[in-house]
């Protein structure tokens, strides 16, 4: 059965998975929702003979729909192959009374990279489907991770180019050898004389500029974004789930349909909105166990059904959760409320004027599946230290702040289903956080790449060739822009 998608902002909106893709945000600025969750068509028992990539196939066909098979399947051999360093894609490992699903072994060494492998082929795809002629442009403001984790899924995809605007000097210089270094004939990274929102302000701009995209399309191009609000970014999000489960009963470690509980560390609310969407396709999950670093907005939600992002914003050391508008939330608001578009509409307007809202009783009933905490940053080293000192296993900042509102949730709630914990970024993208929460008096002094290798030996895990690539790679990109000649700039690369 066809399923459509329609903006959460308007019920008149109605278009097929494809078009939600190519289009990545609705013209009313709601996002893409599925009207309905398909239920999953094939059994755990199946699923639990198949692979990561036959798993995803058996998922996103259902949500995909206009997708040809060969199309579907094309877009997943395309993503998930060599790019990572294991064959499991997403290895599952048992330590300290919890299930560690990692995420983390692609291109950059880090969850997002899962979902940007295959966006990529889903959007070329898309495109043709569509009969759109032009090339694909990229074009993204970051403050660090996701560029880098773009320009990896985008580099050499026939029919895209990718730029990348970052500020020259507000990211780590680890992030920036990262970019500068980057292969493929279709990546441009560029250095911006000012701060993000002076990047994120220019790409926006450009976005919005039609006779730009008039002068483009007449050349063969055409905008699009990497965004994480995109379909195309979520759904494959949702088979880490069922592959966890099924590979939990293909164990043995679990029975059959016995109910497991899952703690997605949190930010722009997209992961663990996937497990959302994964329990309700019929997966047996129990809580969704939402961790918060000290900017916990989500933890303050959840308890009393304001959301309300008017407060001071911390930096942390699980930085890619420092978030005060988890923007895919605006899904789950849609959801609970009724897929009331109307009703949706108002809470997204008020929070845009006055930076919060609250929920109906009715709404709040419906968040019965979800639980929120969050870790301090003092909790975050703390649990670091400590299952590394128990297991020998260690694990990074974001995956920390886990790993502690999980042991939270048992305390508060004395419920001992078994959980799946999504680690979410290998210890050696935040290596010096990670080594200062293990014994800082010993590492403080040493270089980063000293604390790589000891990292490598303390964890016994050699170090991965993203990191080997960052010492060794040659500098590719190197051009600077004012912040105010981004288009001069764009113009410039594309020959327009
Ligand atoms: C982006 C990111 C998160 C947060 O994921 P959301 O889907 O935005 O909630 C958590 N950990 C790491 C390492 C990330 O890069």
């Amino acid at each position: 059965m066809d399923l459509f998608y329609s903006s959460t902002r308007s019920s008149e909106v109605k278009v097929k998975a494809s078009e939600a893709i190519l289009k990545g945000l609705a013209d009313d600025g709601g996002l893409f929702a599925p009207e309905r969750i398909p239920a999953m068509d094939k059994s755990l028992k199946e699923l639990a003979a198949m692979d990561y990539k036959q798993v995803a196939y058996e998922v996103m066909k259902l949500f995909l729909t206009d997708f040809t098979e060969e199309e579907l399947r094309s877009c997943i051999d395309k993503a998930y192959d060599s790019k990572f360093d294991t064959d499991e894609i997403a290895p599952l490992v048992k330590a300290d009374g919890a299930y560690y699903l990692e995420l983390f072994h692609g291109a950059t060494i880090a969850f997002k990279d899962m979902a940007l492998s295959i966006l990529p082929h889903l959007l070329t795809t898309s495109a043709r489907k569509n009969n759109v002629k032009n090339d694909i442009v990229i074009l993204t403001a970051t403050s660090g991770d996701t560029g880098k984790a773009a320009l990896a899924g985008f580099a050499d995809v026939p029919g895209t180019k990718i730029i990348v605007f970052y500020p020259k000097n507000g990211v780590s210089p680890i992030q920036e050898k990262q970019m500068v270094t980057q292969k493929g004939d279709n990546t441009f990274v560029v250095g911006i004389k000012g701060n993000f929102d002076d990047a994120q302000t220019g790409v926006k701009n450009m976005f919005n500029n039609k006779e730009l995209a008039q002068t483009l399309d007449a050349a063969g191009f055409q905008f699009s974004s990497a965004n994480s609000i995109n379909i195309g970014r979520l759904v494959p999000q949702i088979v880490y789930y069922v592959y966890a489960y099924t590979r939990l009963l293909g164990d043995g470690e679990i029975a059959a349909d016995e109910t497991i509980n899952v703690v997605v560390p949190t930010g722009n609310f997209g992961n663990i909105l996937a497990a959302y969407y994964a329990k309700n396709m019929g997966l047996p999950i129990g809580r969704l166990i939402c961790a918060s670093n000290e900017n916990k907005v989500l933890y303050d939600f959840f308890e009393s059904g304001t959301y309300d992002k008017n407060r001071e914003f911390v930096l942390t050391t699980s930085p890619s959760m420092d978030i005060l508008i988890s923007s895919n939330l605006e899904r789950l608001i849609y959801k609970i409320a009724g897929m009331d578009a109307k009703a949706n509409k108002k809470f997204m307007d008020s929070l845009k004027t006055d930076g919060k809202y609250s929920i109906t009783d009715d709404m709040k009933k419906e968040l019965a599946d979800f639980y929120g905490n969050y870790a301090s940053e003092a909790e975050t080293a703390g649990i670091i230290k400590a299952i590394y000192e128990d297991t020998g296993y260690v694990i990074d900042t974001h995956t920390a702040v886990a790993a502690k509102v999980y042991k939270k949730y048992v305390q508060d709630t004395k419920d001992t289903t078994k959980a799946v914990i999504a680690s979410t970024a290998s210890p050696f993208k935040f290596t010096r956080s990670v080594m200062d929460a293990i014994d800082k008096a010993k590492y403080d002094a040493m270089s980063d790449f000293e604390l790589v290798d000891e990292l490598s030996k303390i964890a016994n895990v050699v170090v991965p060739q993203a990191i080997e690539d960052i010492r060794t790679a040659p500098v590719r990109h190197d051009r600077v822009c004012d912040k105010t000649e981004m288009e001069a700039t764009v113009r410039d690369i594309l020959g327009v």
